[in-house]
């Protein structure tokens, strides 16, 4: 590889000063003014993307026109070029996690298997993986219900945390939060982010800082957007790549700014807000773009307040919702425990680099303006499918009884509308207990949204508090849980003597986790299951949560609204969303008076006496240390393996993932192309990647499901391809094994109708089989195979397994008539050919049915972009030729595909330095 030209930027590096006179380097965005004076206009956001485009301007992975081009970003430019971002760190959940530190591992065994120390095999920014998502709410209204859940938790992970704790003392870098302490994202809100960062190589005096910035494998990891943090979630081969110092690369966002004036209403909560932004934002089509906050009303917001708007960006569908650090930023650093010289240092950073402050209207220039008067924002709730669906409280038991019969396509649950009301006894009752459509089943306190929030979790307190003393209680059909994303919130929850409330209206804390959040909300009783399926029942759930589409709560319940805390606690007693808590009482009390919201409903001036419970710096420095001080005796009764390479124990969780097997430190040319391919697939448009990856349940008929039954496994204990992601002997079985995917090349029905699930015809000879054994024998024969697809091939979540299970099935190419974005990165970062056709041109076109052989030619040189040649071979002896392009786009891409992906890519570099 040529030698890395100097810096293109040196003017660039100046030195910073903080308040106590001590001294930084820094890329300065003021000097890169001085030549691109577009710069000072840019938002905030792209700033700082720019920030470390220039810093790691090497002229190779990031070039000087890299920065040129984001330097001169124009507002309403049609938007072509990629943008290389090495981020600062990485953050990681389990489930995403696990296959990472698989990957991990696997290339320490390659390193010692050739002679290398495995110690070269470092993640080269920091990462950090909470567990969050496996504890479920099986226990709840009951003190005991934390210890009991996390035991059961225990018990059915015990494998994977295992290999969790051999990859802690393993890699200096990787950090784990065990089970009991956390969300991802709420204990990278309130711990993980330092402000701003240095290398851990740089031994200069004084060193070079630079803003904080990440990926995370959970798309919610927005919420840092909140604390004027760049980052946002990423697959897991992104999420990998970035970790060994390799950029993120994406396309050049659209910026939309979102104008924030006025001031909230007493009584309006951060989930209001929330709410309505979503809604707001859906309408705008922010797919795709960056949506920064700024105006007088964002600099009026509570941090926390930011981090639940930048939370939800996801369900507004946008890469970001970025608040820029200001006083209140600084601020929210020193009452959340970060030491006195990050705090300083934070700050002077960003006063050098122009970054620190609200911008004002006009100050900025955006792609788009939208604007809300914080003042129209009113009480409520979003639902009963989608988190953009918002209802304004006083009109939920009108819109519940009218969706009732509304028909599916109207987003109704299409029932006669004279069973409404119709209440129906619970057997185990005798009667005395009645159960019908609306009541609340699950009230959840839960989610990194809400719980990050404490004037909406101390308003749910003192709610309850409120409540308690008139009272009320909840009704004895709803399954309660409190589920905060960190033991602050218990903390402060205590110290503002408001947990015993929560406790006596069945709040009991059940988990330090996502639970209902990520549908981990565990089971109702039989009989209310039983009384739902029986009469057809619609019930609801209430949960500060962010996401309700249908089923992902609980399987039984169709109306999901998301809500307040207080919300929670409000309906949780309600028992019914058709009553308007607007209008009627929320319950009876003591004397059988009726209480209605407005008398228990807390003041703002109540929740800010509490609020000095929630913010002490000392609580969060004491809470977070220990998580290695005191990580918990079921932790510490793990027992992960020693060493410094893994050993692989017998697992059908965890298994050495395939990639590296017979892996050189040379790599082999493959610009030849290949020839006498046979056609694995021919798809239609859209094939999303869990078309390709399914991450739901695991049929016991399927590959996947008969090999975990010959490794013992009962089809009780199948759990999800999600949760097996650890293992790639699960999960190239369950590669294009979705039970919708329709593979064209096997003949339409009578009626035209198609055959579903993950089947092909295996060539010569049509043998209809699973896509899985096909290409087991293929591969066995020698014979490459490939994909051909339509529009959007790779539509959907980022899912890294649906290239790495592409790969392994040895699929060499996919020709498709478009490619989702990542999934195509994807595709590359894996070694496997994305070839688009050009104009018109398909397979259909070209007549396929599937029993063809295919060459492709590539003609010299790989070039980025360049044409192919493919060569179609009919069983007739004739053959057809078209063109098509290499959807290999950038020059890192050709090492990426030359060295057969971006992970021997990698290993490669790091065993040869
Ligand atoms: S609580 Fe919900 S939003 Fe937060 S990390 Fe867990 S699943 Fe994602």
């Amino acid at each position: 590889m040529a030698q890395a030209p100097a810096h293109a930027f040196v003017p660039t590096l100046k030195t910073f000063n903080t308040a106590s006179g001590k001294a930084g380097k820094y890329w300065s965005l003021k000097e890169l003014a001085k030549q691109y004076p577009n710069v000072a206009k840019l938002p905030v956001s792209i700033r700082i993307v720019l920030e470390s485009v220039l810093r790691n301007c090497d002229g190779q992975k990031v070039t000087a026109e890299h920065v040129e081009q984001l330097a001169n970003w124009a507002p309403n430019a049609e938007r072509t070029e990629e943008v290389p971002f090495v981020v600062t760190r990485v953050v990681l959940q389990d489930f995403t996690g696990v296959p990472l530190l698989a990957d991990l591992a696997a290339m320490r065994s390659v390193a010692q298997s050739l002679g290398k120390s495995p110690k070269t095999i470092e993640p080269l920014v920091p990462v950090d993986l909470v567990v969050d998502h496996s504890v479920m709410v099986d226990y709840y209204g009951t003190p005991k219900a934390l210890d009991l859940n996390m035991k059961l938790e225990f018990q059915r992970n015990n494998e994977r945390y295992q290999f969790m704790k051999w990859g802690m003392q393993a890699f200096d870098t990787f950090g784990v939060v065990p089970p009991g302490f956390g969300i991802v994202h709420q204990v990278n809100l309130e711990y993980f982010a330092r402000g701003v960062y240095k290398s851990p190589t740089d031994q200069s005096d004084p060193p070079v800082y630079y803003p904080d910035s990440l990926v995370g494998t959970d798309s919610h990891t927005t919420m840092i957007n909140g604390i004027g943090v760049v980052g946002w979630g990423v697959g897991g081969i992104e999420a990998e790549a970035a970790m060994l110092g390799q950029p993120v690369y994406m396309l050049t966002p659209d910026v939309v700014g979102f104008e924030l004036s006025g001031k909230l209403r007493e009584g309006v909560t951060a989930t209001d807000l929330v709410l309505y932004v979503t809604a707001i934002l859906r309408g705008e089509k922010v797919v795709g773009k960056f949506v920064e906050f700024f105006g007088p009303g964002a600099a009026s917001i509570a941090v926390p307040d930011r981090a639940t708007i930048g939370n939800m960006a996801p369900e507004y569908g946008a890469t970001m919702g970025f608040f820029p650090v200001d006083e209140m930023t600084v601020a929210y650093f020193k009452g959340t425990g970060r030491t006195d010289a990050e705090v300083e240092r934070f700050e002077a950073y960003y006063k050098a680099q122009g970054l620190f402050g609200m911008p004002a209207p006009g100050e900025l220039e955006y792609t788009k303006v939208v604007k809300l008067d914080l003042g129209t924002v009113s009480p409520s709730l979003a639902g009963p499918k989608r988190p953009q669906d918002r209802i304004d409280l006083g009109h939920l038991a009108t819109k519940f009884s009218e969706l009732y019969s509304k028909p599916n396509e109207a987003n109704g649950f299409n029932q006669p509308a004279d069973t409404l009301k119709l209440r129906h006894p619970l057997p185990a009752a005798k009667g005395e207990l009645t159960i019908g459509n609306g009541d609340v089943l699950i009230a959840a306190i839960t989610s990194c949204t809400n719980t990050s929030n404490p004037s909406v979790m101390l308003a749910a307190g003192l709610l309850a508090k409120k409540a308690v003393e008139a009272g009320l209680t909840v009704k004895p059909h709803v399954k309660t849980s409190l589920a905060p994303g960190s033991r602050i919130v218990t903390e402060y929850l205590e110290k503002a003597g408001l947990l015993p409330y929560l406790e006596k209206l069945g709040f009991y804390l059940a988990g330090y986790g996502c639970t209902t959040c990520i549908g981990n909300a565990g089971d109702l009783t039989p009989e209310i299951n039983e009384a739902i399926t029986r009469n057809n029942l619609i019930g609801a759930a209430v949960l500060s949560g962010n996401r309700n589409f249908e089923a992902r709560i609980h399987p039984n319940l169709k109306a999901n609204f998301l809500a307040s805390p207080p919300l929670v606690v409000a309906f949780a007693i309600a028992g019914n969303v058709m009553v308007d808590l607007m209008t009627e009482p929320v319950g009876k009390g003591k004397k059988g008076q009726d209480v209605y919201l407005g008398d228990i409903w807390p003041t703002p001036k109540e929740i800010d006496d509490n609020l000095r419970f929630a913010m002490n710096a000392k609580a969060f420095r004491q809470n977070y240390e220990q998580i290695k001080a005191n990580p918990g005796k079921l932790w510490s009764s793990i027992k992960g393996t020693q060493g410094q390479v893994y050993d692989w124990p017998e697992s059908t969780y965890i298994a050495e993932p395939p990639f590296f097997e017979g892996f050189k430190m040379k790599p082999h040319a493959s610009d030849a192309g290949f020839t006498g391919a046979r056609i694995m697939a021919l798809f239609g448009d859209s094939i999303t990647t869990d078309h390709i990856s399914p991450a739901g349940s695991i049929k016991e008929s399927s590959p996947a499901g008969i090999w975990l039954k010959a490794h013992g496994v009962s089809k009780a204990d199948f759990n999800s391809y999600g949760s097996r992601r650890g293992n790639h002997d699960v999960m190239m079985r369950g590669t294009f094994a979705n039970v919708r995917i329709k593979n064209l090349m096997i003949p339409a029905g009578p009626d035209g109708s198609r055959e579903e699930g993950g089947l092909t015809l295996f060539q010569p000879g049509n043998e209809k089989m699973f896509i899985y054994d096909a290409a087991m024998k293929y591969i066995a024969q020698g014979v490459p195979t490939v994909i051909f697809g339509g529009e959007e091939y790779g539509t959907g979540s980022s899912r890294d397994w649906a290239a790495k299970g592409t790969q392994l099935l040895g699929i060499k190419a996919v020709v498709a008539r478009s490619f989702e974005r990542i999934h195509r990165a994807n595709l590359v970062g894996m070694g496997v050919l994305p070839l688009q056709f050009r104009g018109a041109d398909s397979w259909e076109g070209l007549g396929l049915t599937g029993d063809e052989k295919i060459d492709v030619v590539i003609g010299g040189e790989l070039k980025p972009q360049m044409d192919v040649k493919i060569v179609v071979h009919r069983p007739d002896g004739t053959h057809q030729e078209v063109t098509v392009r290499l959807r290999i786009d950038t020059p890192i891409e050709v090492d990426y595909y030359r060295h057969g992906g971006i992970l021997p890519f990698v290993l490669r570099q790091l065993l040869a330095a």
